[in-house]
């Protein structure tokens, strides 16, 4: 069962079957719970999002990215895209049904939980369940400087496997100091004649090997201590204005792109007012994946602002199944 029309989920929706289980979202933390809990026989359904404009199914940031190099089990590396097929035709073996969907609500304040889906055709489906399994992820943030917006697309991105290809032979700026910025600045000078880092700071965050890669790279090169504050161009972009933030010094760099890099923003506006947040947005988990709410189970970015990764996503997927196999047990479900 892989799309939106699959029996076992009209069968969910026409007879108001109340599951042991519903995840939400489908990358690494989603999918790993859904093998999880399909394993313990919890028959788990996972409405998996859409798809995005670049990428023909739902998964979550590794989508959009290349190779994986860091997650364990493949020493050749691991394209994104592949890794997250694997991880759902994993799930799905085990007897999880994936529907492609957008969830368009939820009602974590009674029992048993409701979550409604928006449909291509004005079909909203709801669907209830004993225990929900939060694997929303997060998102690339915006500089929010003038231009960002009307150029997006037109020269401004925040993913460069997606649309690096667009600049051969042109010279681009990467705005931001850690891991995702590098990784874009290095994948970019396949293509580009030139990729400028521009940071904030004197120090990268990014990982020391990355920083090694980056800066012997020749066609790599640094303007730190700096802030965009403003994209410029006219149909396309033309460059950006900076400013020096030692001196306070103003210029403009002539680049054809401009990638923001600049860190990410947890995707949880779905559940605002009905679970314990963070200042910054991150739902708050404790012992494991629980949160505010009995039955409520969270994991990966959404809940995660310090490690970040696809494995430790995967593993604490892995713990949110877990502790919803024990609370069903507990409630004498399950
Ligand atoms: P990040 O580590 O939070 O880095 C964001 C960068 O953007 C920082 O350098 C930050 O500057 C800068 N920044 C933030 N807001 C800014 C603003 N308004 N204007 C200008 N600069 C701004 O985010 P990330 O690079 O997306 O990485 C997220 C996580 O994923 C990390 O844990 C990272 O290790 C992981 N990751 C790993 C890999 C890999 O292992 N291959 C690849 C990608 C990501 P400051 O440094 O001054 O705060």
């Amino acid at each position: 069962m892989t799309d939106g029309k699959s029996p076992a989920a009209e069968t969910a929706e026409e007879t108001g079957e109340v599951r042991d289980v519903i995840v939400i979202g489908s990358g690494p933390a989603g999918l790993t719970a859904a093998v999880y809990a399909a394993r313990a026989d919890l028959r788990p359904l996972v409405i998996a999002g859409e798809p995005s404009s670049t990428s023909d199914q739902p998964g979550g940031q590794l989508m959009l990215t290349t190779e994986v190099e860091n997650f364990p089990g493949f020493p050749e590396g691991v394209m994104g895209p592949d890794l997250m097929k694997r991880m759902r035709a994993q799930a799905e073996r085990f007897g999880a049904t994936v529907l492609t969907a957008r969830v368009s609500r939820v009602d974590l304040g009674s029992r048993p939980f409701a979550v409604w889906t928006d449909d291509p055709g004005d079909r909203r489906p709801t669907y209830r369940a004993s225990s929900v399994i939060i694997a929303t992820g997060a998102r690339a943030v915006a500089l929010g400087v003038p231009g960002e917006a009307e150029f997006t697309g037109h020269g401004v991105s925040t993913c460069a496997t997606c649309d690096g290809f667009f600049f051969r032979d042109k010279p681009i700026a990467v705005v931001g100091g850690g891991d995702s910025a590098l990784e874009e600045a290095i994948f970019l000078a396949r293509f580009a004649s030139s990729v400028v880092v521009i940071h904030r700071r004197q120090q990268l965050r990014a990982s020391k090997i990355l920083q090694e890669r980056a800066f012997s790279h020749p066609k790599i090169s640094f303007v730190l201590d700096t802030v965009v504050t403003e994209i410029l161009g006219e149909k396309n972009v033309t460059g950006v204005r900076l400013a020096d933030l030692a001196t306070g010094e103003a210029r403009e760099l002539a680049v054809d792109g401009c990638f923001v890099a600049i860190g990410h923003a947890p995707n949880t506006e779905l559940f605002r007012g009905q679970l314990e947040m963070d200042e910054s947005g991150y739902i708050r988990t404790r012992t494991g994946t629980l949160t505010s709410v009995d039955g409520v189970f969270a994991c990966g970015d959404v809940q995660d602002r310090e490690y970040r990764q696809a494995i430790t996503a995967a593993g604490s997927g892995c713990m949110a199944a877990l502790d919803v196999d024990r609370y069903l047990a507990s409630t004498g479900r399950g």
